[in-house]
């Protein structure tokens, strides 16, 4: 194993919440952290230098879609994806098995592996538990993720069971693999967490989280979570998930969330997270601001001289109106889309900067409550 350390720095007294310092080979990440989604070796719209100056610590890339295109070879021929994309500070990856899950073809899981048909070229595939960490180390990645089963929301008991069973046989196979491969010194794989699944029954979170912890991961990931089940019930399997992880590791949900959602997955003591809809809705004209969301294309904003939001310090509002960003978004610009999704992102990162800020100063839960009653809804 490349090396790696978690320590927390602060906690907050009446939550779960935490700061705290993941240390890798390619730099410190100040937690909870936000990981903007690079599916393809790239944050769609964004160079590396912007990502960079957005503050962004750590990105997550995609490993069935790098893996696909243009191959772990290339990449690993081209000095592993940090040389490849030119990006210098840590990446996580996925294992790959939530795309094979929710884009391949004829997909057939066994209790080897899933094979599958690329959604490219129809070429036949098959990963399995080692395959997906053997794929990850040739891409350098700091921080792997075991394969595991997702299903489809909703699931039976029967099948979230099944599919949980499954998940924490290939985690303990991952391990085995993985501590094998870590004592190769140069080659080593990335740090390795266990995957807790169980789709939406709060009794196999409980069990997938304790049998995981028996196996001593240096971390946890949440996954199979935020797939259209009502919030409430997403929290509550955090939470389920989160009464048997122990307090000196890394927990990571997957996949989530709003902005107004971030201060309550921290409080349940979440560190890091993932999502796909800065970008995403940056894309689609949908920016997230202090005061609510915008949806840049109305007409009211035609003639508005204003920043998109006064007290972001993103380059798209320290220099553009939102006439001007509605303009481009309405002739179909490329510039619109690169600063919405800018200004987006700057929005999470700096979201979860003030919330490390808050809890470090013992004012998180005020914090948390103002901010998510100024961001229901939309600007006015
Ligand atoms: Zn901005």
């Amino acid at each position: 194993m490349k090396s790696f350390e978690f320590t927390v720095t602060h906690r907050d007294s009446g939550t779960k919440a935490r700061t705290g310092i993941l240390r890798t080979v390619h730099g410190d990440v100040e937690t909870p952290v936000f990981m903007p989604v690079g599916t393809l070796g790239t944050v769609k719209g964004l160079t590396q230098e912007a990502l960079e100056d957005l503050g962004a610590q750590i990105i997550l890339a995609n490993t069935y879609h790098l893996y696909l295109r243009p191959g772990e070879q290339v990449i690993r021929e081209m000095g592993g994806l940090h040389r490849f994309m030119s990006w210098e500070r840590p990446i996580l990856t996925d294992s790959g098995g939530y795309q094979v899950f929710s884009l391949a073809a004829l997909r057939k899981v066994s209790d080897q592996g899933v094979r599958f048909r690329s959604h490219l070229d129809g070429s036949l595939h098959m990963l399995t538990p080692a395959r997906a960490i053997e794929i990850q180390t040739s891409l350098g990645s700091d921080i792997i993720m075991p394969l595991d089963e997702c299903t489809e929301f909703p699931s039976s008991a029967v099948t979230a069971e099944k599919a949980m069973q499954r998940t924490t046989e290939w985690a303990a196979e991952s391990k085995r693999f993985w501590c094998e491969l870590s004592q190769q010194g140069e080659n080593a794989p990335g740090t390795l967490f266990g995957i807790v699944q169980g789709g939406t029954q709060a009794e196999l979170r409980r069990e997938c989280a304790r049998r995981l912890v028996e196996m001593d991961f240096p971390g946890y990931a949440i996954g199979g979570l935020s797939v259209g089940e009502v919030r409430p019930l997403t929290f509550e399997m955090v939470a389920a998930a989160e009464e048997y992880l122990p307090e000196e590791k890394p927990r990571y949900v997957m996949g989530v969330g709003l902005p107004e959602e971030l201060p309550q997955y921290v409080a349940l003591g979440v560190d890091m997270m993932d999502c796909v809809l800065p970008t995403r809705n940056g894309r689609n004209g949908l920016l997230f601001t202090s005061q609510g969301r915008m949806h840049i294309r109305q007409t009211r904003y035609a003639r508005d001289p204003r920043p998109v939001d006064e007290s972001c310090g993103c380059p798209g509002c320290r220099r553009y109106s939102r006439a001007y960003l509605r303009h481009l978004f309405i002739a179909g610009e490329m510039l619109g889309k690169i600063l919405n999704t800018a200004h987006n992102i700057y929005f999470y990162l700096d979201t979860m900067r003030r919330i490390r800020q808050s809890i470090a100063s013992g004012d998180f839960p005020r914090f948390s409550l103002d901010f998510r009653s100024r961001l229901q809804g939309e600007v006015q």
